[in-house]
């Protein structure tokens, strides 16, 4: 197997050579962290390729699925140009709270909008191949879900990327009875026989999927 560990040593690494969090992303997490909420927000380096990908295929709307405090929507959003729209959807009113704080000391406030409500729903409401990529990174349950609904919204050639595909390093566990485990496989299952979509696992931080809309 062809494969370098990622250490420490590695990861600090890759972060400072290729930044993507500042000082105002560090605040927002550890101000997360003292509020008591869950420290899951994606890592450095999939900002950075996030970045990287949003760039690559010139996006200019962005629809997220699963905010949090808007760690990974800051992140997206400092990718689009000046007159870009990035939607972000989540459930829990608390979190959607701290995110429109910390986007509006991002001065992101003019390209991001929080949307409350459960993504199923606010999803259906949504018409149109209007996106230019995807992120997918709320309820495992969902992900086959909240993939229908991707593969309708994005345009051809756009992106459909979701977190933590590696499921925490259980992906292959064939025998597992996890539920979130099992809607991963799932996931990734339905990803790869899905005829208007190619892609691939990238094992980066948990694990993430990258699907180019054909
Ligand atoms: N993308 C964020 C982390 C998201 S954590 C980042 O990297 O910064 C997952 C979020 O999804 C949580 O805030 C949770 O409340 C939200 N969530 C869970 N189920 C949801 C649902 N059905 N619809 C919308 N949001 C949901
Ligand atoms: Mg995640």
């Amino acid at each position: 197997m062809k494969h370098v560990p990622l250490t420490e040593a590695l990861h600090q690494y890759i972060c400072t050579t290729f930044p993507a969090e500042d000082a105002l992303l560090q605040r927002i997490k550890q101000e997360a962290e003292q509020a008591g909420l869950p420290a899951i927000h994606i890592a450095p380096e999939q900002g950075a390729l996030l970045q990287v990908l949003l760039r690559a295929i010139g996006a200019r709307r962005v629809l997220e699925i699963g905010t949090l405090v808007g760690y990974s929507a800051i992140m997206m959003a400092r990718a689009l140009p000046p007159d870009g729209y990035l939607l972000t959807l989540e459930s829990d009113e608390h979190h959607a709270d701290y995110a429109r704080v910390n986007i509006r000391a991002a001065s992101l406030d003019h390209i991001i909008e929080v949307r409350v409500g459960r993504a199923q729903d606010i999803l259906h409401s949504i018409s149109g191949a209007v996106f230019d990529a995807v992120f997918i990174d709320a309820d495992k349950a969902g992900y086959t879900t909240y993939l229908e609904h991707s593969v309708r919204l994005v345009r051809v050639g756009g992106l459909i990327i979701a977190d933590n595909t590696l499921a925490w390093g259980k992906i292959a566990d064939t025998t597992t009875d996890d539920p979130t485990i099992q809607a991963l496989q799932q996931f990734n299952k339905a990803l790869k026989a899905h005829p208007m979509l190619h892609s691939c696992l990238v094992p980066i931080a948990e694990g993430m999927t990258i699907s180019v809309r054909l």
